[in-house]
């Protein structure tokens, strides 16, 4: 196999405290070494091992490839006249999915497809590795495993939302859309995810039955996740620890009791700050959860209604800006967050044995992703161990 050195990098991020310094794993004067789809070593750079292949990355940094761990992308449509008119004044309800949900419905295999490849590229050009996406545009038992097989065209982390919203087709049935969800439409969409997960909301499903929903999830052999506690206090964050939930995501009102669950527990608190940027929300406060011990993770939610972004720096930035964190945090809970709120142990990291996934910027340190926001400094991208852009 062939080996690849990227040298002199000014700092090299690890997330692994062992092998540098503070949490991050901080290496200065850093080199690694990408043997096939692995890391091989890393090390200071005077101390490289030689190599077929050398990169010399003076002045720059690098860091894992960001791991977005909550992303809707197989969609149809557009919703550009509903932010226009929500920037203009119009509160953001949970009813603006059935826009996407009709568009889906729509559209063609080749057209959805399509659609989640362009936005994983994007996502790809901005340092993203590893991604996970959803169902929950289809909300039938037909378009919901089609979704999920179309996902699964892309990205092994495949999460199924037939729970997304109830079914405008059941809109005076919502048991009867539930025993859907767990019945049928489950059956047909196990086997094309890993995840299942509910958006627990007013306007969405309460608690009893988001835990049908998960529970039945479970049975199949499915791993929870869940949308909690996003436009209102409610039992979702609760539920997602009881039930073991990876990762509960939004966590944007919080009670004490629910950060006090979330930090004696492996469900990692995800926060989503492009939502709230693109609804004018309150911002998910880091800092609480943070300082009571919770792990936390960022990610885009990238989607057509809520957060159309597929930046993680972009998400970093606002995170350390709005939402207390510091630099250092946002980074790890973009990269290492990202990979526990996906029970992953092989990406998120750059130690020898990960997956060779990292991204180089054009600056001499991961601060500048919030000290420059906004500034595209991904100059490299290399996943499993080939360079993709
Ligand atoms: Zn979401």
């Amino acid at each position: 196999m062939t080996t690849t050195a990227l040298t002199r990098l000014t700092q090299l991020v690890t997330n692994d405290p062992s092998l540098g310094e503070g949490p991050l794993g901080l290496i200065q004067d850093a080199a690694v070494v990408i043997d096939g789809d692995r890391i091989a070593w890393v090390g200071p750079s005077s101390k490289a091992p030689a190599t077929d292949n050398a990169v010399d990355a003076s002045g720059r940094s690098a860091l894992p490839g960001f791991v977005d761990s909550h992303s809707h992308l197989v969609f149809g449509g557009d919703r550009t006249q509903e932010f226009n008119a929500r920037m203009s004044g119009r509160a953001y309800e949970a009813g603006g999915i059935r826009t996407t949900v009709a568009a889906t419905r729509a559209a063609t295999d080749e057209q959805l497809s399509a659609n989640v490849a362009h936005y994983l590229a994007e996502a790809l050009r901005q340092g993203t590795t590893t991604f996970e996406t959803k169902s929950g545009y289809g909300l039938t038992v037909e378009d919901e495993a089609r979704a999920l097989r179309i996902a699964g065209e892309h990205t092994d982390e495949v999460t199924y939302l037939g729970a997304h919203i109830v079914s405008p087709d059941y809109a005076d049935d919502p048991a009867g859309y539930v025993d859907l969800v767990t019945g049928p439409m489950l059956d047909a969409c196990a086997p094309h995810a890993r995840w299942i997960d509910v958006f627990c909301e007013k306007g969405a499903f309460d608690g009893d039955q988001a835990r049908a929903i998960l529970t039945a999830g479970k049975r199949r052999g499915l791993l929870p996740r869940i949308h909690a506690n996003q436009l209102s206090y409610g039992p979702g964050v609760q539920l997602g620890v009881e039930l073991d939930a990876a990762s509960a995501d939004h966590c944007t009102h919080l009670t004490d009791a629910d950060v006090d669950a979330l930090a004696n527990s492996a469900t990692v608190a995800t926060l989503l700050p492009g939502a709230e940027f693109s609804t004018r929300a309150t911002w998910p406060d880091a800092r609480r959860l943070l300082d009571a011990g919770a792990t936390v993770a960022l990610s885009t939610d990238c989607n057509p209604g809520s957060s159309f972004t597929s930046s993680m720096p972009f998400c970093i930035a606002l995170a350390v800006r709005d939402m207390r964190m510091t630099p250092d945090e946002a980074v790890w809970a973009a990269t290492a967050g990202g990979a526990q709120a996906l029970r992953r142990t092989d990406v998120g990291r750059i130690t020898p044995g990960a997956r060779a996934d990292l991204t180089l910027l054009d600056a001499p340190s991961h601060v500048h992703l919030a000290y420059r926001p906004g500034v595209p400094l991904v100059s490299g991208v290399w996943r499993k161990g080939v360079r993709v852009a």
